[in-house]
Parts: C-alpha cells; structure tokens; sequence
C-alpha cells in the first residue's frame, strides 16, 4: 500500500491558481490581473535599473557566500528599520528594536505569528480587517492563532468603513492583536486618511491591543516612500509598541528574491535583546539563516546615496504609472457608454483594484474576454498598460451593463 493513500487532493491556491488558467487561456488579448506583480507600460516584468546596478557593485567586490547569521545581514536589517521608521525615529535611537532579515513579507509575517503564538500573552486571536490579504488567514492559523475580523470595507461606498470599523475594535478583548494594512491595502486599495488613522490609534490604545503591522507597499501607495509610512510612525510616536512586517517584493521589485525584514518595538533596549535571543531560537530551526543575495542588493540600494535616489525616482514612476492606469481606466469606462460611478478606481490606492464586480461578472470577463482576475473582483491595477487599458474598460462595461 501506499504511505500516501489517505491524502485528499487539495484545492489550488486562489490567487497563484489564477495564473495558472492565464497560462493555458491562447487569446493573444488575455489580460493576467491576478497576481500582484508590477508590469511596465510593454506589460513586462520590471527590474529596477538600481537593482541592476547593486548587482554590478555586488558583483565586482566578489564577496564570499558564507552563511549569515541567525537574524541576517545586518546592514540590511539596520537600513531596513530605518526606512521604515525614518531616520531620525526615537526607537532607533533608543536601540528599543529588534530586527531581522526574513523571507520576504510571508517569511516576516510566520515569524511574526509564530513569535505571537509562543509569546504574546493576551488572548491568541488576531484580528484581521474584512477582508484581507488571502494568505494571513493560514500564516496565522498554521502559527495555532484563532482568527477574527472586524469591518473594514464597505460594499456600498466601495470605501472604507470607518465607523463600522471602530464600531467593531471597540469590542475587541483587551490584549487581543490586530492586523493592520501599513499602506496600500490589499486587497480593497483602501486605505484610512490620517484623521481616520489617529482616531484608530486613540481606540486601540483604549483597548490596549497589539498592533502588528503589515507593511508590503511602502511606496507603491504614493509614491513617497515617508508619506507611506505615515500610520507605522503615528501608532508608534502614540506609544504603541507595535511588531512590523516588511517585504521588498513591490517597492524594489525583488519578488523572487525573498528580502524581508520583521521589527519588534520594545520597551527598551534591554527588552529587545530578550525578544532577539528568542527570535533566534525561533528561526534556527525552521530554516537557519536567510538567502543573502536579495539581502546584499536591497541594503546597497538603500545605503548608497546615489542608488537610493534612484530607487527613490523608480518607485515614484511605478506609482505613478498605476495611479495614470486608473485614471484612464475609469475615462475609458465612461467612454464606453458605463452609467456606473467608477470614482472607486481612482480612489483606492496601490496595486489593486476591488472592482466591486460580482462573481458572475468575474466568470464572464475571464470566459469572454479572458481576462483572469481573484474572484471577489480585485485587479491588479500594475497588469494595466496604456496598451490594454481600452480593452479592459469594453470588457468592464460589456459585463456590467
Ligand atoms: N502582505 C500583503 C498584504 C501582501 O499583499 C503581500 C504580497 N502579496 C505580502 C504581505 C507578502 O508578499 P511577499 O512574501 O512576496 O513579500
């Protein structure tokens, strides 16, 4: 008999499965805005011209391949907090951080929720917004977290729900954690205003929750890498210590590179080289030590000035790209006839788009028209190019009429 008789085939991924019917689909007009992936203006893979020239840097000095530690490289990871915080953060400065290099966001948000399982001790539910990113359901569920949720996205406005939102946090039990979205949140392009966000914080401090931050779009919301990080700075000068979850995948296009960071803010220094020895503990035996070339090329980029500015110009033209694609998806909608309100295009931010196409609507534009999309009606807005944006809006409005 076979070891493996009793394993059930499982169900495919609902993003990833995504691409994979795009692959088979022969309509030389198909569309994959599934994945969430920058493409540029031709519709190809984008590798940032300062990646490329971190790379030569990196190349020319031939550097060893020994491993790293435990926590990563630590350049990067020093660089890392900064971006994230900003230079001049008093946490910083105080040393009350600890944090370390991890594979990609995913890899920072397990450890995260591994970390949280084994150590928070306030209730072990997380509350996510609804809805959220797909894959923060099983990080935490297989980390033995209990999930939850509070309002987050309201269908009528295609905006945010704000007072549903506080609503619901403020029945949340003491010392639970909550999951908010940094910037650009997936996968609605929702986000809250400042005044929305302060109003948050005042809550969740009232409630005495721990924040754990998921911040995968630094930049790509608006382009300014420090107006991105506006909410993780606010929540943290209110005195929430929170956890932070980092992924260089968007902002410098390292997607199969795996370079992220995970941040613990502490109460002091001393706190934070308790926490670090237990992330170590934690981390050896899942995978030793992170890979250490995507490490090596984000940390070039970002402590070479003349690297960094570039970088900085790149993620402006690649926000800016996707805010344009918006703006003429929704003319090109109007031009075709649509009597709908699409302002929800231009108004959410980042990569994606909630349509607020129904299922149906979805079925039919990825049978008519080919073009693949999740089924709750997200796009990923950085599939869009000058080139296809026309087609798009026909099959929109042809589905939607
Ligand atoms: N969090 C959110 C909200 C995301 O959208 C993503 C990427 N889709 C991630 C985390 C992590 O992605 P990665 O592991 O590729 O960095």
């Amino acid at each position: 008999v076979s070891w493996w008789g009793g394993v059930q085939m499982g169900p495919p991924d609902p993003i990833l499965g995504v691409s994979e019917a795009f692959k088979k689909d022969s309509n030389p007009k198909k569309m994959n805005l599934g994945v969430g992936a920058y493409r540029d203006d031709q519709g190809k893979p984008f590798v940032l011209s300062c990646v490329r020239k971190a790379e030569a840097l990196i190349s020319a000095k031939q550097m060893d391949k020994e491993y790293l530690g435990i926590t990563g490289l630590a350049d990067f990871n020093k660089s890392c907090a900064k971006l994230a915080l900003g230079a001049d953060s008093e946490v910083l400065k105080s040393g009350r951080n600890i944090t370390v290099q991890t594979i990609s966001g995913t890899g920072s948000l397990r450890i995260g929720a591994n970390f949280l399982s084994r150590f928070h001790g306030g209730p072990r539910d997380v509350y996510l917004p609804k809805p959220s990113w797909g894959n923060h359901t099983p990080i935490f569920k297989d980390a033995g977290m209990t999930l939850k949720a509070y309002r987050y996205y309201d269908p009528a406005t295609c905006g945010f729900d704000h007072s549903g939102a506080l609503e619901d946090i403020s029945k949340i039990p003491e010392q639970s954690v909550i999951m908010l979205h940094a910037c650009a949140h997936n996968p609605t392009g929702v986000d809250p205003r400042p005044e929305q966000w302060k109003e948050i914080s005042d809550l969740v401090k009232k409630r005495n929750l721990l924040v754990f931050f998921d911040m995968a779009y630094q930049g790509f919301a608006s382009g300014d890498i420090d107006k991105d990080a506006w909410a993780v700075r606010y929540f943290i000068e209110q005195g929430h210590n929170i956890v932070l979850s980092q992924s260089f995948a968007k902002n410098m296009g390292l997607y199969g590179e795996r370079v992220g960071g995970f941040t613990v803010v502490c109460n002091d220094a001393e706190e934070a080289k308790r926490v670090e020895s237990q992330l170590k503990i934690l981390i050896r035996p899942i995978y030793s030590n992170p890979p250490m070339n995507g490490a090596r090329i984000a940390s070039t980029i970002l402590n070479t000035p003349e690297l960094y500015s570039v970088w900085l110009g790149e993620v402006h033209g690649m926000a800016n790209r996707i805010i344009k694609m918006r703006e003429q998806l929704e003319a090109g909608l109007k031009k075709e006839g649509s009597t709908r309100d699409w302002q929800h295009v231009i108004d959410q931010i980042g990569m994606f788009c909630f349509t607020g196409l129904k299922p149906e609507q979805v079925e039919r534009l990825t049978k008519e028209f080919s073009v693949y999309m999740t089924k709750d009606g997200r796009i990923s807005m950085a599939g869009v190019t000058s080139g296809n944006v026309g087609y798009l809006a026909a099959g929109i409005h042809a589905v939607t009429k």
